[in-house]
């Protein structure tokens, strides 16, 4: 027999976490036709409400489950790492609880993973539900991507991926503090198969994404996975270099031709404002940088568990 770990982190979902369980075992008889056994993991994310007495419950009826819970709200990155660090399976598949990544697709996943590819990942071909500035700005963010990363993330792609423990150890070696799954399931590379669905939405409760939420996530994205934007600070800086050059050209040619009398200071105001609007911009950049930096230096642990069944 071969294990399956279903890795599934939960914040503040106490209604659906049970309901995620049934749904998942109605794919028990087809794993067990093909020698797999499956255990569940939920990885309770400093849940405030009754997530972790709900997993319990079920841990009671049914000892695959397991439960692991940190000691205050670490964020969905951490909670996925701690997954996969504590699954024992030689496959492992990451799921969200609130069945927006359905259950149902996982024999046609487990299939291809049969027809020796390492990974099988998932992606959204529409956004049905979703405001439509968020979707816009999701569209940004991937195309953005596309361009200033050698890492591949693709459009919509969601976390929902089946993989074998050889890809697993390889997420498992990069232990990076700001953690941008996305990014890293592309960097580690392996032979992976893209399944497209239709946008689902959640079962119970609400998400816990807002819009500036995203925003930051985003930005954690680009920084962790691009450094073009320090490159933007030094061709800024090039690009104001050659446009003062070609102005002071133009103002002695003017001086010498016409003489012209001292005129000109609200144009010296507006390049002073924007030269040095662009220098704290680019400060900014850096300052970003050295920050995820600093994190990175201090190497504390990711997560922190207060109690593990
Ligand atoms: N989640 C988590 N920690 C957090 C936020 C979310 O473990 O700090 C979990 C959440 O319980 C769910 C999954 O991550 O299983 C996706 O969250 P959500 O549905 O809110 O995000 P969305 O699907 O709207 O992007
Ligand atoms: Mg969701």
């Amino acid at each position: 027999m071969s294990l399956l770990s279903v890795i599934v982190p939960c914040y503040n979902e106490e209604e659906n976490v049970s309901l995620f369980y049934e749904e998942l075992m109605k794919n028990e008889a087809w794993f067990k036709d093909r020698g797999v056994e499956l255990e569940v993991l939920y990885i309770d994310d400093g849940s405030e409400d009754k997530t972790v007495s709900e997993a319990k419950k079920l841990r009671e009826r049914d000892e695959r489950v397991h439960l692991i819970s940190f000691s205050r709200n670490f964020g969905k990155e951490a909670a996925m790492y701690a997954g996969l660090e504590n699954s024992a399976g030689d496959y492992a598949v990451l799921m969200d609880v609130d069945l927006q990544d359905p259950p149902s697709l996982l024999p046609e996943m487990f299939s291809w993973l049969e027809q020796g590819f390492d990974s099988v990942a998932t992606r959204r071909v529409s956004r049905k539900g979703e405001p439509p500035v968020r979707s816009f700005f999701a569209r940004m963010f991937y195309r953005l991507m596309k361009k200033i990363s050698r890492t591949e993330i693709m459009d919509g792609a969601r976390d929902y991926r089946l993989m074998t423990r050889q890809m697993v150890d390889a997420i498992l070696s990069m232990q990076e503090y700001n953690r941008f799954t996305k990014g890293i399931f592309g960097w580690v590379g392996f032979r992976t198969k893209w399944l497209e669905y239709e946008n689902v939405e959640r079962a119970k409760g609400e998400t816990k994404w807002n819009f500036w939420k995203l925003f930051l996530y985003s930005l954690d994205g680009i920084a962790a996975f691009s450094t073009a934007p320090l490159m933007l600070a030094s061709v800024m800086g090039v690009f104001f270099c050659v446009l003062a050059f070609l102005m002071i050209v133009f103002i002695i040619v003017r001086k010498l031709m016409f003489g012209d009398p001292v005129s000109g200071w609200p144009s010296l105001v507006c390049i002073i404002l924007m030269t040095s609007g662009v220098q704290f911009f680019c400060t900014g950049i850096l300052g970003q940088y050295l920050a995820k930096t600093y994190m990175e230096v201090k190497r504390r642990p990711i997560y922190l568990v207060r109690e593990k069944l």
